[in-house]
């Protein structure tokens, strides 16, 4: 496997790096030792420019390449938050912190773009200029929302932008990518259902929210069966049910539901929440309560530009030999907001035999970064050569 030589050199630095990054995790924005951590080694690394506070502690780096003929300039993201997860691996650079947990490897993601920026910053063997993006609250916060909203692509004059996640249950270092929709759009929605409480043993009294709640849970199924075009994916799943009563014998006079919708494509996405209010209010007005819907719109669809995933494929067959066409994942990515500003490509690297990302003993597999680093630095070698 052609990896970079220099990475197996610096891979013990990197492994430092990610194991000091998985003993400190951080959630959502609160990445500030992470993101210090970053920024400072971004400096001494020798970039040009480091700037912090984008995005709220996002940071980024700007590194120039030997020549810049064509103002060409390429954009590389990793994510750097953790999860509200207490961790259960028993390794000795387990978390420190109590309920937080770097179990979807982005301690392993910010580690190996790190690692490629030491490395372009040495060699600087391209014709342009690279930026490092180190984004937070990839878990639900929007962290790379925010640091598009604080105008990042047209600050620093990103023309295309690449992203990598790793993947347990993929061989060590082999890459998989699809071109077009990837990732899915992630909305979440609550249901309040208002009846007529009353004695349990007087139904005929009662407009009964349980009863109610319940055919509504399995009407929305119909969106997905009966709705949508079966080829064109859509989950409705309603993950919380809760009632207004605790007793036997009380018929509830609410019922509050919670539960999330992905799609693959937008109008999928406008069909699932149109229909969603639709059998709210038919459900609702059958059984004579009202239904109260809000309706809360997450991640977009994670869409990979054609050209830069076919540019990515190619140079992750030129470093593991192949490159596989990748299912698509009703999972969330964050950096569907950067691929909605510029072209570029998301791509995934093996984990190897772990235990799933989100999973209390998840850990990331350093085996993996020669790999990662390999990648990001080809991106930049090739796309923009010398
Ligand atoms: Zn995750
Ligand atoms: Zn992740």
């Amino acid at each position: 496997m052609p990896v970079k030589n220099r990475f197996a050199e610096l891979q013990q630095d990197i492994i430092a790096w990610r194991r000091d990054i998985h003993e400190n995790p951080e959630i959502l924005f609160e990445t500030h030792r992470t993101s210090a951590l970053v920024a400072e080694k971004l400096r001494a690394f020798g970039c040009e420019e480091v700037t912090e506070g984008i995005g709220r502690t996002g940071v980024v780096g700007v590194i120039k390449g030997k020549t810049d003929t064509k103002g060409a300039v390429i954009g590389l993201r990793a994510d750097m938050d953790a999860l509200p997860i207490h961790e259960q691996t028993g390794l000795d650079y387990a978390s420190k912190t109590d309920g937080a947990m770097h179990a979807c490897g982005h301690d392993g993601h910010t580690a190996m773009l790190l690692g490629a920026a030491k490395y372009l910053s040495e060699t600087r063997n391209f014709d342009g200029t690279v930026v490092v993006i180190f984004q937070p609250a990839e878990e639900g916060g929007g962290g790379g929302k925010e640091m598009c909203d604080d105008g990042m692509m047209d600050r620093w004059g990103i023309q295309e932008v690449y992203g990598m996640h790793n993947w347990p249950g993929r061989p060590v270092g082999s890459f998989a990518i699809r071109p077009g929709a990837f990732f899915a759009a992630t909305d979440q929605f609550e249901i309040l259902l208002e009846g007529k409480g009353g004695h349990a043993a007087k139904p005929q009294e009662a407009v009964d929210t349980t009863v109610m709640a319940s055919q509504l849970v399995l009407s929305l199924q119909t969106i997905s069966s009966r709705n949508a075009d079966p080829v064109d994916p859509v989950v409705v799943s309603v993950t919380s049910f809760e009632t207004s009563s605790k007793a036997f014998n009380v018929i509830p006079q609410r019922v509050h539901l919670k539960g999330t919708v992905r799609t693959q494509s937008k109008d999928m996405r406008a069909l699932a929440e149109e229909r969603i209010k639709a059998i709210c209010a038919g459900v609702a007005a059958t059984y004579g309560g009202e239904a109260e819907v809000k309706y809360y719109l997450g991640y977009p669809v994670m869409v990979n530009s054609e050209e830069q995933t076919e540019f990515a494929a190619q140079v992750a067959k030129s470093i593991s030999g192949q490159c596989d066409e990748a299912p698509i994942v009703m999972g969330g990515e964050d950096f569907a907001f950067m691929l909605e500003e510029r072209p570029g490509a998301y791509i995934l690297v093996g984990n190897g035999d772990t235990a799933p990302v989100h999973h209390p003993e998840y850990n990331f597999n350093d085996e993996t970064i020669p790999a990662g680093c390999s990648w990001w630095a080809e991106i930049v070698e090739q796309r923009m050569p010398a």
